[in-house]
């Protein structure tokens, strides 16, 4: 089990006990590694406790917060498992599902993905965001990803080794997961509304991820600005084509300033358009370049571990 953690006092140990008790009740043996993505709670003290009181909890603790992507990553690379299953720390990813999601396995699917039969525990707002999202992103992209998933699912360790061997910065896990191919199947659930605590993805960050899963998905976007730039010269030609008939055939002279003004502002609008989205794309390939780590271990429990990774 790999379960990123961000400020999650609130949950965790309610989380723990019902996790242990399904685990008990699959009858395999496992071990649930919980990543603390720097958070500024008493998170990393109760995980400590978790590990003084339960042989099967393994804890890695960030430097600072890197996001939940990064989380996930450094809990599926540090899984020693056959089958790796990653989880949300709120209860929002009901574990129960989990003895279903083996028994998948072992009929031979190498991917158990949870998918949401309804967002009724969204907002409003977030619904519709959502579906947009989904829409959009499978129009740009050839990777078929399914839609309404978060990270909850288990997955074989041939998936697993492949993931691992991916070694981009602007991770998109679930989408990355799509890429591996092999045997994929979905399970329908209900999702509750978080146990306690706050949602940390805020508007915003949520934004964020939409737009990187894009970039890291697609180039169409790119190809967007060159169709922007082709549609809008055609425009202007249009354009020039009325003013010069205008001026010669009919001998109307334009006062004219009004049709410049539009046209510079327009013209203008798709250029920096178009330079952002290239702006976009250069600032990924820039993180890519870097090469820096994907995430920054400060501790690891338990402390005797053998460090490998
Ligand atoms: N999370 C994380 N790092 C972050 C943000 C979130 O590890 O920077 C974890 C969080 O602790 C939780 C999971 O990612 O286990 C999903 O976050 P949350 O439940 O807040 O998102 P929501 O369900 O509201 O989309
Ligand atoms: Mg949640």
């Amino acid at each position: 089990m790999v379960i990123p953690c961000y400020n999650e006092e609130a949950v965790i140990l309610a989380t723990h006990s019902r996790l242990s008790s399904v685990l008990e009740g699959v009858g395999r043996s496992y071990e649930v590694i919980y990543v603390d993505d720097g958070s500024q709670d008493s998170t990393r003290e109760l995980l400590g406790s978790l590990v003084a009181q339960d042989r099967a909890v393994r804890v890695v603790g960030f430097s600072r917060n890197f996001g939940h992507e990064a989380a996930s990553t450094a809990g599926i690379a540090h899984a020693r498992g056959r089958a790796v299953v990653v989880m949300d720390a709120d209860l929002q990813d009901p574990p129960e599902l989990i003895s279903k999601m083996v028994e998948l396995w072992d009929q031979g699917f190498q991917v158990v993905y949870a998918q949401r039969v309804s967002r009724r525990s969204d907002t409003a707002f977030k619904r519709l965001a959502a579906t947009l999202f989904y829409r959009l992103l499978s129009r740009l992209t050839d990777v078929a990803i399914p839609r309404d998933t978060g990270d909850f699912r288990l997955m074989d360790r041939k998936v697993v080794d492949a993931f691992l061997s991916m070694p981009e910065h602007n991770r998109f896990v679930r989408g990355m997961i799509a890429w591996t191919g092999f045997r994929q199947i979905a399970l329908p659930f209900e999702r509750p509304k978080r146990f306690a605590g706050m949602t940390k993805y805020p508007t915003i960050k949520g934004i964020r991820l939409a737009i990187s899963a894009i970039l890291a998905f697609s180039t169409v976007p790119l190809r967007l600005a060159a169709w922007l730039g082709a549609i809008s010269a055609f425009l202007s030609l249009v354009g020039i084509i009325y003013a010069l008939a205008s001026k010669l055939v009919f001998q109307i002279s334009i006062p004219g300033w009004a049709s410049v003004f539009i046209a510079i502002l327009f013209l203008g609008g798709v250029q920096l358009l178009s330079l952002g989205i290239i702006g976009e794309y250069i600032g990924v390939i820039y993180e890519e370049v870097k090469g820096r780590p994907l995430y920054v271990v400060q501790e690891r429990l338990p402390l005797n571990e053998e460090v490998d990774k």
